[in-house]
C-alpha cells in the first residue's frame, strides 16, 4: 500500500493506473477504522482494480467543535489495518491540503459554502431537513463539500458507503445526480458488534460498560422490525422511547420511521414502499446513530 498526503501526488499516481486501463474504487472515511470500514474496502476490492481509501477528519462537517477535537485519530493503526485488508492507496491529507483559508473562514462564520458545487445549485431540500440535518445544522453541506472535492480528486468509477449513515447515503446519491458525476454509489450493509451495537469510530470513546448499555439501541430497532406489521407508528415510537429510557445512561435524541426514499417521517406504514427506522442516542458526551430497514 502507498500512503499519499498531497492531492497532486495522488492525482499523478491515479493517472498512471487509469492509463493502464485500471478501474478505481474509492472508500472515503474519517479514520479510527473498524470492521465496518474494512467491509467497504472488501467490497471495493471485489469490484475494482485499484482501491483508494481516504482518511480525513473533515472540519466542515462538524457543528460541535468539541466533537471535532475529540474525534479519535489512530492513523498508524488504521494504516496497518488497510494494508492487511489489501487497500492499494491511503490518502491522508492535512486540512490545508483540502481547504483554503477562505473556505474554513466561511465555516467559522457558520455560513454555508455552496461554491463546491461549481456554480451549479445543489439543493438537498427536505432530504437534509430531517434527522441528522435537523440536529446538526450545516453537517450535510460539509459532507457534500468534502466528498465532492474527494470525488473530483480521485475520479473513481465506484464509491462505497455504509448504510450505517443512511441519510448521508441519500445525500451523496442526490449530490452525484445533481452534479452529473459519473460515479456509481454502492451501499454496504451495517457491520455490528457481537452485542448488536453498530460499529462506529465514536464507540472508541465509550467505556466497556457503556458499550453494553448502548446495545439497547439496536435491540430497540430490531424489536421495531419484528413488530411493525402488528403495531402502528405511535405504538412503536412509545416502545422505543420506553426501551431507551430503561437504560438511565442513554438519552434519546430522535427516533423516526421514515420513507427510505424521501426520508420523511411516516405516520402510517401504508404511506411508503420501503421504510427505515432511524435513531440517534446520546450516551455521556458521545452521540450514536443507527438504523434498521423495516421493509
Ligand atoms: P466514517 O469514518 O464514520 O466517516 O465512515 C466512513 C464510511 O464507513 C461511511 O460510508 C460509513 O457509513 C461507513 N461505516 C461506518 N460505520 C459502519 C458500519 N458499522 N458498518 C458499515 N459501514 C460503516
Amino acid at each position: 500500500m502507498i500512503r499519499i498526503n498531497t492531492v497532486q501526488h495522488l492525482k499523478n499516481h491515479l493517472n498512471s493506473f487509469r492509463n493502464q486501463g485500471k478501474s478505481i474504487g474509492f472508500v472515503p472515511t474519517m479514520g479510527a477504522l473498524h470492521q465496518g470500514h474494512i467491509s467497504l474496502i472488501n467490497a471495493a476490492k471485489s469490484e475494482s482494480d485499484v482501491v483508494v481509501c481516504s482518511i480525513f477528519v473533515n472540519p466542515t462537517q462538524f457543528n460541535d467543535l468539541n466533537d471535532l477535537a475529540k474525534y479519535p485519530r489512530t492513523i498508524d493503526v488504521d494504516s496497518q489495518l488497510l494494508e492487511a485488508a489489501g487497500c492499494d492507496i491511503l490518502f491522508s491529507p492535512e486540512v490545508a491540503e483540502m481547504y483554503s483559508e477562505a473556505e474554513l473562514e466561511l465555516k467559522r462564520q457558520k455560513k454555508e459554502d455552496k461554491s463546491w458545487s461549481e456554480g451549479k445549485a445543489v439543493d438537498f431540500g427536505s432530504l437534509a431537513m430531517v434527522m441528522e440535518g435537523a440536529q446538526r445544522p450545516g453537517h450535510f453541506n460539509g459532507v457534500a463539500q468534502v466528498v465532492s472535492k474527494l470525488f473530483r480528486i480521485v475520479v473513481p468509477q465506484k464509491a462505497f458507503f455504509g448504510q450505517k449513515d443512511f441519510q448521508q447515503l441519500a445525500i451523496i446519491r442526490s449530490m452525484v445526480k445533481q452534479l452529473d458525476m459519473p460515479i456509481e454509489i454502492i451501499a454496504c450493509p451495517i457491520v455490528r458488534e457481537a452485542n448488536g451495537l453498530a460499529m462506529s469510530s465514536r464507540n472508541e470513546r465509550l467505556t466497556k460498560d457503556e458499550r453494553e448499555q448502548a446495545s439497547a439501541i439496536s435491540r430497540a430497532l430490531f424489536k421495531v422490525k419484528d413488530l411493525y406489521s402488528i403495531k402502528n407508528v405511535e405504538q412503536l415510537k412509545a416502545l422505543v422511547e420506553n426501551e431507551i429510557n430503561l437504560v438511565p445512561q442513554l438519552e434519546l435524541e430522535y427516533f423516526d420511521m421514515v420513507d427510505a426514499q424521501t426520508l420523511q417521517p411516516l405516520t402510517s406504514f401504508s404511506q411508503a414502499k420501503s421504510a427505515v427506522a432511524c435513531i440517534a442516542v446520546k450516551i455521556g458526551h458521545v452521540r450514536l446513530i443507527d438504523n434498521v430497514l423495516l421493509f
